[in-house]
């Protein structure tokens, strides 16, 4: 998440709204949160401001002065700014990979989590709907519901899941899970009743091995739990990714997960294999799940090229177009959302940079040694 920050005018709670850097009528200031260089007088009536310049006055709204990169906010966009002069980006209107995350609980512990789970925060929810209520009638191309584990908040999980559709019945809808609680039939059941054909149930699964599996999310029986609610899914008719994250534990089963997942999975509509992100948890572990995607590349050229024999749709996520096999690189999606993406002074000479995922700038560390500015079509 896009966050930038200023001085705030008082104590205030925190503060939803859309962002506007041109005036709207008086009528149409009750949601908007103004952006500007300078309070004056015409900057009132509006839910909050954010400025570049000095603080405001008495009679202006709640305020963020001070406030450095505002440039980067787009009219449109959905922020939150609370009392610690902090400015959120929760929606950038001009991209297609923003998430609603309802929960930051989960009821796994992956040793490469970029979000380490944390208690489920009400108000995380209710700023997701409210979000939500912001965006009716706007034209949304891609939605994404992750958490934590989104599906841990059950029935209201299925409700928000019902109004996404609802209220964006074009909108591509992507469900980050850990699949688990898919193998209860009837949330199954009661999931598939609202879920359409525009909505993809993206399941991480992480080895061919249960134990495996198992100890890459630190919670004994997930494996089982995952595959079964892998066949639930499918059962109901319900749309699925299966997402492989790789790292130092699973690389060397790669061919072997392709296996699996040919034999056990053949019905899914996409099979993503993911390099990681080294934040939160990943950081925090580096040294026993780091590797760098070079070290992998004929695991992975091996995995992919099996599948693709098979004519399963599989992309590769995360990893640079340099550091995949030439035979794969077709496969490797520019999969990283813009506000962290980053490319190395390299890649300036490179002829696919625009093709190329680049780096995870909240990284702790990349493997920029060992890239490569790739001369020519792929
Ligand atoms: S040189 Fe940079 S842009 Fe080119 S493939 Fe490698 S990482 Fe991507």
């Amino acid at each position: 998440m896009i966050c930038i920050s200023g001085k705030a005018s008082r104590s205030f709670h925190p503060i939803i709204g859309v962002v506007a850097k041109s005036h709207r009528p008086l009528f149409a200031r009750k949601n908007t949160i103004f952006v500007t260089d300078k309070l004056d007088k015409s900057s009132i009536g509006y839910k909050a401001c954010i400025s570049s310049g000095r603080k405001g006055y008495f009679f202006h709204p709640d305020h963020i002065y001070n406030c450095k990169d505002i440039e980067i906010l787009h009219d449109g966009d959905i922020v939150r700014i609370d009392a610690t002069g902090c400015v959120s980006v929760l929606w950038e209107v001009k991209s297609h990979q923003n998430a609603f995350m309802i929960t930051e609980a989960c009821n796994c512990k992956c040793i490469m989590c970029p979000q380490p789970p944390r208690q489920h925060s009400p108000q995380l929810f209710q700023e997701a709907q409210y979000t939500l209520s912001l965006l009716k009638n706007k034209y949304i191309k891609q939605i994404c519901i992750t958490g934590g584990e989104p599906t841990l908040l059950g029935n209201n999980f299925i409700e928000f899941l019902h109004r996404c559709i609802n209220e964006h019945p074009t909108a591509n809808i992507d469900i980050l899970t850990n699949g688990k609680n898919f193998s209860d039939r009837e949330f199954t059941r009661n999931v598939a009743q609202v879920a359409t054909n525009n909505v993809c149930f993206c399941v991480s699964l992480h080895s061919d091995i249960d134990t495996l599996h198992d100890n890459i999310v630190g919670a004994n029986g997930s494996f089982s739990k995952t595959s079964i609610g892998l066949y639930n899914l499918a059962e109901y008719g319900c749309k699925i990714e299966i997402r492989h994250v790789i790292n130092k534990y699973n690389y060397h089963r790669l061919i072997n997960f392709a296996e699996h997942i040919y034999n056990y999975f053949p019905f899914c509509i996409h099979y993503a294999f993911m390099g990681m992100e080294l934040y939160g948890n990943a950081a925090s572990n580096k040294e026993e799940v780091d590797i760098s995607p070079l070290d992998y590349s004929d695991e992975l050229s091996d995995a992919i090229l099996y599948l693709k024999r098979r004519g399963l749709p599989i992309s590769i996520y995360n990893i640079p177009l340099c550091l995949c096999k030439k035979e794969v690189r077709e496969f490797a999606r520019q999969s990283i959302s813009s506000w962290k993406n980053l490319y190395a002074k390299e890649c300036d000479n490179c002829d696919l940079k625009k093709d190329c995922a680049g780096f995870f700038s909240t990284s702790v560390s990349l493997p920029i040694n060992h890239i490569k500015p790739i001369k020519g079509a792929l």
